[in-house]
């Protein structure tokens, strides 16, 4: 048996940079965590270059047992050429041919997706989408992204952009978005949008979650929301019954559109749990066609803090980029 069974995932974030040594059944072996902004661009590729170095050496293995080297990053990739194009909260990263920076360090094939896509095929082959056709994953964070899975593959869109999951409009007029569009979901239900929402709500409301803010040293999070929820607080449980429906609205038209068997959803905003899924499961309910709202299901997400390296592994191992 060939013993080219290892990856490498690497999930080059804003905040941190995950890279592993991973084996063929997506299990991590090794792991080394970077923080992002500590390092220039060109020392970050040579801490990744040097990290994998050591793995061989601790788990006694070849360069050339690695079959490939996957990379998820945030922002603008030509994951065909293998080119970062353009990175959102990184300075220092335009038009930069990774792949062959890589590949001539390491002598490993190397590929490149954006986060959403890696994190989404890391849930199709390990995490809530296991053994499932059709699946959309959409991750709530500061933005809101997405990946789509169509016949058991990635669907990239014409331009490989597709899965802006975040700038589908749920109205007419609204917030104007970043992205040069109105009244798109990420305006309603993005972190950022939270956090002033909760901001505001508050300044005329009673809360549970104002005593909670003063107990944390005035330090607005919306875990206190989640935690709130769970004490009963009123404000709370409509504060994400808010989130719930929205997102319900948003996901009617893509149930009705796509007829996915799974809807994953993933980020910070999905620990609200039932006080988030009740409400979105009842929109859903309510405004879907029938046919498409009875073979979906809407689940978690489960890969959690190691989805982007696990999935960037998968990357490299399934290879389908075209
Ligand atoms: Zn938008």
């Amino acid at each position: 048996m060939s013993k080219k069974n290892y990856y490498i995932g690497v999930d080059l974030g804003g905040s941190y940079t995950k890279i592993g040594l991973v084996n063929r059944f997506g299990k991590i072996i090794a792991k080394t965590v970077l923080t992002t902004n500590r390092y220039k661009r060109n020392q970050l590729i040579d801490e990744i270059v040097f990290s994998v170095k050591s793995f061989c050496l601790k788990k006694k293995i070849k360069t050339k047992d690695i079959s490939g080297i996957g990379v998820g990053l945030p922002g603008l990739i030509d994951s065909r050429k293998g080119i970062v194009r353009y990175l959102v909260n990184i300075p220092g990263w335009k038009n930069v041919h990774m792949k062959r920076l890589l590949e001539s360090k390491l002598k490993i094939k190397t590929f490149l997706d954006n986060d959403e896509n890696v994190m989404t095929l890391g849930e199709l082959h390990y995490g809530a989408g296991k053994n499932v056709k059709n699946l959309v994953c959409i991750t709530l964070g500061t933005g809101v992204g997405g990946g789509i899975v169509i016949n058991g593959k990635l669907y990239r869109g014409t331009d490989l952009v597709a899965g802006e999951i975040g700038h589908i409009p749920i109205s007419e007029s609204g917030p104007k978005c970043n992205c040069g569009g109105t009244g798109c979901i990420e305006s309603y239900i993005g972190n950022r949008y939270l956090r002033k929402k909760l901001k505001r709500d508050l300044k005329k409301q009673k809360s549970l979650v104002k005593n909670l803010i003063k107990k944390s040293n005035y330090r607005l999070s919306l875990k206190l929301v989640d935690k709130a929820a769970k004490m009963g607080d009123r404000f709370a449980i409509e504060f994400w019954k808010d989130v719930g429906i929205k997102l319900g609205i948003m996901l009617t038209g893509v149930i009705n559109f796509i007829n996915p068997e799974r809807i994953i959803i993933g980020g910070g905003v999905a620990n609200a749990g039932k006080f988030l899924f009740g409400p979105l499961g009842m929109t859903i309910n309510k405004r879907a066609m029938k046919i498409q709202r009875k073979s979906v299901k809407i689940v978690k997400a489960r890969l959690g803090e190691d989805a982007g390296v696990i999935g960037a592994a998968v990357l490299a191992k399934e290879r389908d980029i075209v």
